[in-house]
């Protein structure tokens, strides 16, 4: 089981500059190209950062948004099967069905119907209406564009 991450992840005390700064250096380079994160870590071995306030978030959560988009809604999975890992070069925005449904649960508009989404792309609707349509952040565009062929 997974815990769902949709909720609350913008940390309004610090910008994205700095987030990317923390992660940084808080981080080590390995041999494979790995951010490896050196602070805490969770039992599942994932990377935990602080930004801010009490809760601790996952850092290779965090570093995706910071770095590249907001994940929300989707699992944040690494192509080097390293946990702490926090390069995100290293990180792609998965589908998770649970996760999903608990994103639409939620109220979001963000359910993604496999069929409807091949659809859009099939009349090449705009990557940002598509966003809009479905609710989604653009790095879930990207992943079904991809899953369908359309990249
Ligand atoms: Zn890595």
């Amino acid at each position: 089981m997974t815990t769902p991450q949709t909720k609350s992840e913008t940390p309004v005390q610090m910008t994205r500059e700095q987030i990317q700064d923390k992660i940084i250096s808080n981080s080590f380079v390995n041999e494979r190209g790995c951010w490896e994160w050196f602070r805490a870590k969770n039992s599942r071995g994932y990377g935990q950062i602080c930004i801010g306030g009490t809760r601790s978030y996952l850092a290779h959560r965090i570093s995706f948004k910071a770095f590249k988009d907001d994940p929300s809604g989707f699992l944040v999975c690494h192509k080097c099967d390293n946990p702490i890992c926090c390069n995100p070069d290293h990180l792609f925005a998965g589908t998770d069905s649970e996760n999903l449904q608990d994103a639409y649960n939620k109220g979001r508009k963000g359910k993604i119907n496999k069929s409807e989404i091949a659809g859009m792309l099939k009349v090449n609707r705009p990557h940002k209406e598509i966003m809009r349509e479905f609710g989604v952040a653009s790095s879930a565009v990207s992943y079904w564009k991809k899953e369908l062929g359309y990249v």
